[in-house]
């Protein structure tokens, strides 16, 4: 693992996902001289929401920034019949569904809610499956 990674935007090389250069291409570092391709090789990095980035092993350089398909690019090539699209997909399905029956079975109004007896209620909360501290989390009772 590289010591620091210097990925700016602005000097990096960018590719579209879809295309295949960057896969099959050998990228030099123009500072150390280490050479490789970036899947096999470099250092990958998902910084934010745009794509993967890919910086020398040796000295951290960035080398690459491979931008994210986008939904409808996915389709299209798992409709084509590419096996990664394909497996990628059906995870993507799994996740819509799930999102769909979130929004089908969340209570809409508090008419929904039962009646309960007595005067006060006490409530019991915590947190499960929280990996990032700042994320949203998931309350359960
Ligand atoms: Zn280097």
């Amino acid at each position: 693992m590289a010591e620091h990674l210097e990925l700016d935007p602005e000097s990096i090389s960018r590719f579209h996902y879809y295309d295949d250069t960057w896969r099959e291409t050998t990228f030099k570092c123009d500072r150390c001289g280490w050479a490789g391709r970036l899947r096999q090789d470099a250092e990958m990095e998902i910084l934010d929401a745009t794509g993967s980035w890919y910086s020398c092993p040796a000295c951290g350089k960035g080398l690459a920034w491979v931008v994210f398909r986008t939904y409808k690019e996915l389709q299209e090539k798992a409709e084509s019949g590419d096996p990664e699209a394909i497996k990628e997909w059906r995870t993507g399905q799994s996740v819509l569904q799930r999102r769909e029956s979130y929004e089908r079975e969340k209570l809409k109004g508090p008419d929904q809610l039962p009646e309960v007896d007595g005067e006060t209620l006490d409530f019991e909360w915590d947190i499960v499956g929280e990996e990032n501290k700042d994320g949203p989390g998931y309350i359960t009772s």
